[in-house]
């Protein structure tokens, strides 16, 4: 029975003298394999994205925008305004608000203040007055307090001819700056509101995830001679016929090239 306690200490001594790890260390188990059942299904490569439409011809975007020439060789823009000066106000005040909207507070506004001095002089508070029915015109009325002061100051009153530095005046983006451009200036530019991007994108004409994605492509895919024009026809055509809710195909111009799965013809 001794010598039996003695072997059981002798083995005890032994395992106490090793190192930590090694005293604890498990014999290694081999894991079972489990059923072909409980693996997980093998990742297979994502099919590649089917292109959603036909990619547009030069000749069906020179054919759409015939289309609209020959319905309004002339369009308008629907935003009321005397010179450059009252056409960039009018574009600050238009963010997120209809162009109507601003027109009815534009009319009269416009009337006492078509300069930046005279903008200046009629002042932050009473200039609130005349833009209160539209959305965010506290800060719209300190932008354009603070846009005629820059334009006194930095460009001798007048609104300027380059992208760069109508974008560098308060409340002034890209969109205001391409609107001027080309209503102003007659620049081939491209304004995107959310007509034309809806337009760009339903029609497969631009697809973009951004404005400035649909509009680098319509600049891109747009022929010359359309240019003046192109961004007026497609707010137009944005704004009444291929609405955002119940886009009216029916009566549309371009419903056999246009490519928007769900058109109603
Ligand atoms: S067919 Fe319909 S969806 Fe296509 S552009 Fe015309 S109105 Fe818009």
């Amino acid at each position: 029975m001794a010598k039996i306690i003695r072997v059981q200490r002798a083995k005890t001594a032994s395992v106490r003298s090793l190192p930590k790890k090694a005293a604890k260390a498990k014999p290694k188990v081999k894991a079972k394999a489990k059923p072909k059942s409980a693996r997980p299904a093998k990742r297979t490569k994502a099919p590649k994205r089917k292109a959603l439409s036909k990619p547009w011809t030069p000749a069906e975007v020179r054919e759409v925008f015939e289309r609209f020439r020959k319905a309004n060789p002339e369009p308008r823009g629907e935003l009321e305004h005397l010179n450059p000066f009252t056409l960039l106000v009018a574009v600050v005040l238009s963010a997120q608000a209809t162009d109507a909207g601003v027109n009815r507070a534009t009319r009269e506004l416009f009337k006492v203040a078509d300069t930046p001095q005279k903008m200046l002089e009629l002042g932050e508070e009473r200039l609130r007055d005349y833009i209160r029915t539209i959305g965010l015109y506290r800060t719209k009325a300190r932008n354009v307090i603070a846009l005629s002061q820059k334009l006194i100051t930095d460009f001798g009153g007048e609104v300027p001819r380059t992208r760069a530095e109508i974008e560098s005046l308060p409340g002034a983006g890209r969109k205001t700056a391409n609107v001027v451009l080309n209503m102003a200036y007659g620049e081939h530019t491209m304004a995107v509101d959310t007509h034309v991007f809806r337009v760009g994108n339903r029609t497969a004409l631009a697809p973009g995830k951004t404005p400035l994605e649909v509009e680098l492509e319509l600049e891109r895919i747009i022929p010359p001679e359309f240019m003046l024009h192109a961004h007026h026809w497609l707010i137009l055509h944005g704004r009444y016929t291929c609405l955002a809710r119940r886009p009216r195909c029916e009566v549309c111009l371009i419903n056999d090239l246009c490519r928007w799965p769900e058109k109603t013809v």
